[in-house]
């Protein structure tokens, strides 16, 4: 006999990386509720391909939270309601840290009020700063460089500490570049305004750009051009259901990164996306884009080892294969 699975709320969960933990969770047999303003996400993908809960609010709103904890049995959280544009932190961080830090802080709060305490959240590799050694572990010093980054550094102090006060328990996940989509191309990525390499280049492909600018071809890299660890969103996801797992068996809390282990120079993805899409794709040479490190490149040994984490989409072009199904769906 089946047994019925508990009910987790997702925030963020009509976003790019959510929606794909949402399938994810369902796919495993859980119920969930999704909270989302819809700033940013897409009510469409929840509703019609998702088809589960969707609740339209704002972390910051107390008394919804109060509301959905007391009428919905939810057992855990997945957190993945934040901005993230590195490059608006840096010219409005009041708005990274009143959305990122102050709103979770006020989920947190409302989940200890209703003794839920249990959290997967959504982190990022941008909390190390440049790197001193690559591949990147945990143990990396830490040296966020923009609002965005700090905005989750400082929200992984305040779940380390909620776990000392409040036997409050979380597993956080770094990630590196998540990109891909689903591989049946009804998920996918849309944001506006897109700065990300993978989209980009397919929008170009597309026609929908003129030409992708290579953002610096001087970095001391074999071509030159920046390389990162490009993870499969699905991928992504799935982590994410054993990272739940975890703690509903009564995991402590703990941090994981979670990458592909690969690097990819963004000549390579270019290159991935001409073989991929038969298109061309003209690029023009520009300068390096303020903050970005030469080379990020994950080890996520920690949560295959711990969570049994089994990546299946490490190749670059099934990647970039899936991401253009999708845009193709979605834009084409
Ligand atoms: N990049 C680029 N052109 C663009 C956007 C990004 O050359 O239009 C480069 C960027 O410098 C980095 C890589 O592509 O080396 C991935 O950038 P993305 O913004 O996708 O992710 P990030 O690593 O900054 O989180």
């Amino acid at each position: 006999m089946s047994q019925v699975k508990p009910t987790i709320l997702v925030t963020g969960g009509a976003g790019y990386i959510g929606t794909h933990a949402v399938l994810a969770l369902i796919k495993a047999g859980y119920g969930v509720v999704v909270l989302d303003n819809l700033v940013y996400g897409h009510r469409e993908l929840v509703e019609n391909v998702l088809k589960v809960e969707l609740v339209v609010g704002d972390m910051s709103d107390r008394a919804l939270l109060d509301q959905l904890f007391a009428t919905r049995n939810i057992a855990a959280v997945m957190h993945f309601a934040a901005y993230i544009a590195v490059g608006e932190s840096v010219t409005d961080p009041a708005k990274y840290y009143h959305n990122n830090v102050a709103g979770t802080l006020t989920l947190l709060e409302a989940m200890v009020a209703a003794n839920v305490k249990k959290f997967v959240f959504s982190s990022t590799c941008a909390i190390y700063g440049m790197p001193q050694e690559v591949p990147m572990t945990e143990h990396h010093p830490q040296n966020p460089l923009s609002p965005y980054a700090t905005s989750k550094w400082m929200v992984e102090k305040i779940l380390a500490d909620f776990d000392l006060a409040y036997d409050f328990r979380s597993v956080a996940f770094r990630y590196f570049n998540a990109s891909g989509a689903n591989p049946d191309g009804l998920l996918g990525e849309d944001h506006e305004p897109e700065t990300h390499l993978i989209p980009l280049v397919l929008q170009t492909a597309l026609g929908k750009r003129e030409s992708i600018f290579i953002l610096g071809t001087d970095y001391p890299t074999p071509d030159g051009t920046g390389i990162r660890d490009y993870i499969h969103v699905s991928d992504l996801a799935d982590a994410h259901v054993l990272g739940l797992e975890y703690l509903l068996q009564g995991g402590t809390s703990d941090v994981f990164n979670l990458g592909n282990g690969n690097g990819f120079s963004v000549r390579e993805v270019i290159e991935t996306a001409k073989a991929v899409t038969g298109r061309e794709i003209p690029a023009v040479e520009r300068d390096r884009r303020a903050g970005d490190a030469p080379i990020l490149v994950g080890s996520s040994d920690k949560a295959k080892k711990i969570l049994g984490w089994c990546p299946q989409y490490a190749d670059l072009s099934k990647i970039v294969a899936d991401a253009w199904q999708w845009h193709q769906h979605r834009h084409g």
